[in-house]
């Protein structure tokens, strides 16, 4: 038998459907094999312990097609299993140009936007080829398989429907670049951490306030980023070193962190982050999480005090993009390898330059120019964004507890 079949050869499918338990599969495979049959195609589901079992076999020699079905059906009685078996020729059509991945991600999934997401890829006329589910925890995260459209125009279409219905939809082109990410670089404040490190700083000098009304200007674009980060960190000056401990000691990681670091790191990523806060405390979180890329501004500290002053060239939003692309070039991952997290303006940069930018909980200015967005409040979901089940997390934690 050749290994590719063609369109006119007859075949029969085999459907198998009941309460699951161990020996179905190979029970059904063990009463067809008396006939001889080749196996073109086999795809197995269990959902709430039911098994859809359906195996698609070259039709028996001999004309014992009829034996055939009578056998496989008194097989499955035998089991309390329902079985369908229906003649037809050839194996699927070839599946259409254009692939790409889609990740909705429910808190909780609605069978409304499920309709809803499902009936725009067939708009864009797309063909979904498969469907399973990532995670059940801490949300609800599926994956279509799409064919028969480009990225680009799926990703536009159910862009319209995730800022709409307010449900994550990250559109990804399939291919083996998706298993081949192999650096991911994150923000700092309000990404990896649920903080803004200034202002933690400024609660111990007392001028939260005024630091808050230098970030809102920067909003307006009355200030940039530089200008913006010198004014707040002058409102330092004179504060005692030892607050920086204090600092570190408040940092809140966002939920989700840890787990995204480890499971990163077991499946031999590197990961680094980027902030336009303080390595006073992102080396601090490179020890701790064990990144292997961390660059930020520096406080400059004389005689135990806070001088008010940064040392050396201010990490900004174009800063961001260069060191994104200087870790890559230290990784040695190409670009197109790597994905960037952030929330901010000034990580558009960034996201932009990665192979995968992932707006994380992010402004909709950045939202809408990033690949994709996550708007659950959990840094782990990056992982199914990666085609990398809960399941998977959860054994590789079992075998390996952290
Ligand atoms: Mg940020």
């Amino acid at each position: 038998m050749s290994a590719s079949l063609t369109p006119d050869v007859p075949t029969l499918l085999v459907k198998i459907f009941g309460k699951d338990r161990p020996g179905i599969t190979a029970g059904l495979f063990d009463t067809l094999a008396a006939f001889a049959v080749d196996v073109v195609d086999i795809e197995q589901v269990v959902t709430r312990g039911r098994i859809v079992l359906c195996a698609l076999v070259t039709e028996p020699a001999g004309g014992t097609e009829g034996e055939l079905r009578a056998t496989v059906h008194s097989w499955a009685e035998s089991l309390k299993l329902q079985a369908e078996i229906i003649s037809g020729t050839g194996d699927n059509r070839p599946r259409g140009h254009g692939r790409s991945h889609v990740t909705v991600l429910g808190n909780p999934l609605t069978a409304e936007n499920s309709a809803a997401i499902a009936a725009t890829i067939t708009r864009t006329g797309g063909n979904i080829d498969r469907i399973f589910r990532l995670a059940k925890y801490p949300v609800t995260a599926v994956e279509f398989a799409v064919s028969g459209v480009e990225t680009e125009p799926l990703r536009t279409a159910l862009a319209t429907e995730s800022h709409e219905r307010g449900v994550d939809i990250a559109v990804v082109s399939a291919g083996l670049h998706r298993r081949a990410q192999r650096l991911v670089v994150m923000d700092v404040d309000s990404t990896l951490i649920q903080d803004e490190v200034i202002e933690l700083f400024a609660a111990h000098a007392g001028c939260e306030e005024q630091v808050a009304e230098i970030t809102a200007s920067a909003m307006r674009g009355e200030l940039d980023f530089e200008q913006s980060l010198h004014a707040r960190v002058a409102l330092l000056e004179g504060l005692d070193e030892s607050v920086v401990d204090k600092v570190r000691a408040e940092v809140r990681l966002t939920p989700g962190a840890r787990t995204l670091i480890r499971t990163l790191k077991r499946l031999g990523y590197q990961v680094g982050v980027v902030s336009g806060g303080f390595t006073q405390v992102t080396d601090d979180l490179k020890v701790r999480l064990g990144l292997d890329f961390a660059s930020a501004n520096t406080l400059e500290i004389v005689d135990g005090k806070l001088t008010g002053r940064v040392i050396g060239e201010v990490v900004d939003r174009a800063g961001k993009a260069r060191l994104l692309r200087r870790f890559a070039a230290e990784a040695g991952v190409p670009l197109a390898q790597t994905v960037a997290i952030g929330d901010g303006a000034n990580d558009l940069d960034m996201l932009n330059a990665a192979g995968l930018g992932v707006a994380f909980n992010a402004k909709p200015v950045v939202r809408r120019a990033a690949d994709t967005a996550v708007n659950v409040p959990f840094l782990d979901t990056v992982l199914y964004l990666l085609g990398i089940t809960r399941e998977e997390v959860e054994a590789a934690d079992v075998a390996e507890p952290a």
